[in-house]
């Protein structure tokens, strides 16, 4: 596939460079997590970015085996294996193709074997191979993760959750028989690009990164981590560390916050920048920019307000906070609509179409809870009357606040 530099149309410069990024690892050790993590984050930043996982692929085939199906001198169940491997690659190699950027080959890809052919096929196709290992040993962890997430999975459904954690167990044992980390050893795989996180990121190993897009992966991906903690969003008075805009209104609402809440201000957290309709109501802008009140109808996320911001220019100011708030423990977030819109979408993973349109009510306080593979939301309202600054699509409703950008 051709490698050339482009703008990729979010402001920045990457290499249309086509990448897969592989997971490595035994089972229970957050791959799915991860790679579900990195779709999400590529996807909010217009990357286009797919997860491919071969446990889907192989329940086709053998729906809900029991741990010598892992049982590497089992023929028939490596040779099913090697079948889902080989048909997941075969359909992310055509997802590359028809305009995909980065696949993400979500299986435990546990010997340099199986990862020597992963390399091959992409390379041979011309994409780039980004091999990320999640390695744990942290025994209650593991059980943890097994009681969690394994239990419910599929694999064991309408099966008894302790008998179905014993099964998984023996699973691991299977693979714990064959596993090899990679690199490190004078190995042929000390060439490989690859990103080793070990202990949910106490420790990392970085080897031979080679691109701009590579890196901002590799970047997002050391910042996560699994400990509880939730993220509230508000553009109202409620309790933390909280972070605000350097707008007025956001700091003014944070004023009534007791004073032993770190309060942090951030330019990045400001209000979309509506340009030249800044103070303009949406009437006002229909009457004197008609073509722009129908372009940013037409498409919301990409208009850009004359001498201001679109939705797609505050997402690319905002990767920073995400990386913060991926990084950090509980936060309160006091922004503006237009800013809780994009970060709400990150953590909701909704599309630049709807994201846009959502509403977010004054006086309303979001919950937002990272969970093993998505985020659980509760809101509050507080019973406090409030004009509402929502509009649909196509009308000019009237609002209490003069500033569309934050509409
Ligand atoms: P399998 O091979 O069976 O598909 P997996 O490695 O994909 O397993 P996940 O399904 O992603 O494992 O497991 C999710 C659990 O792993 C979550 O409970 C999450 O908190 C935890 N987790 C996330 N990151 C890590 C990490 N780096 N190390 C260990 N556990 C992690």
């Amino acid at each position: 596939m051709a490698s050339k530099a482009i703008t990729n149309g979010i402001g920045v410069q990457v290499e249309d460079t086509k990448i897969c990024v592989v997971m490595v690892g035994l089972p229970a050790r957050g791959k799915s997590f991860i790679a579900q993590k990195a779709q999400r984050y590529l996807q909010w930043l217009s990357i286009p970015a797919q997860v491919f996982n071969v446990g889907n692929y192989r329940r086709s085939d053998a729906p809900q085996p029991t741990a010598d199906f892992f049982d590497m001198n089992n023929t028939e169940g490596e040779r099913k294996r090697r079948a889902a491997a080989e048909a997941a690659v075969a359909d992310m190699l055509a997802w590359l193709r028809s305009g995909g950027v980065v696949g993400i080959l979500d299986a435990t890809n546990s010997t340099k074997e199986r990862r020597k052919w992963v390399l091959d096929t992409c390379n041979g196709h011309g994409v780039e191979v980004l091999f990320v290992e999640s390695k744990c040993d942290d025994e209650d962890l593991i059980m943890a993760n097994v009681r969690d997430v394994k239990t419910t999975s599929p694999d064991y459904k309408g099966q008894d959750p302790e008998k179905a954690a014993q099964d998984f167990r023996n699973r691991i044992k299977m693979y714990e028989k064959i596993y090899e980390t990679i690199g490190g050893d004078d190995s042929e795989e000390d060439e490989y690009t690859y990103l080793k996180l070990m202990d949910v990121s106490k420790q990392v190993i970085i080897n031979r990164i080679q691109d701009y897009l590579q890196s901002r992966v590799v970047y997002y991906l050391m910042n996560l981590h699994i400990r509880p903690r939730s993220i509230w969003l508000s553009r109202d008075d409620r309790p933390l560390t909280v972070w605000t805009s350097t707008l007025k209104r956001t700091i003014a609402t944070s004023r009534f916050l007791p004073s032993h809440y770190n309060q942090l201000q951030w330019k990045a957290l400001d209000e979309l920048d509506s340009g030249v309709c800044d103070g303009l109501t949406y009437q006002e802008i229909k009457d004197r920019y008609p073509d722009d009140f129908a372009a940013r109808d037409e498409d919301k996320y990409n208009y850009r307000y004359r001498g201001g911001e679109s939705y797609r220019d505050v997402v690319i100011r905002l990767e920073p906070i995400i990386m913060e708030v991926e990084r950090g423990e509980d936060i309160l977030i006091v922004t503006h609509q237009a800013v809780l819109r994009c970060i709400y979408a990150y953590f909701m993973k909704k599309d630049h179409t709807r994201s846009p349109w959502m509403n977010v009510p004054l006086h309303t306080l979001i919950k937002l809870t990272p969970k093993a593979y998505g985020t659980v939301e509760e809101r509050w309202e507080a019973n406090i009357p409030a004009v509402s600054t929502w509009r649909a699509k196509g009308s000019t409703a009237k609002h209490e606040n003069p500033t569309p950008g934050s509409l």
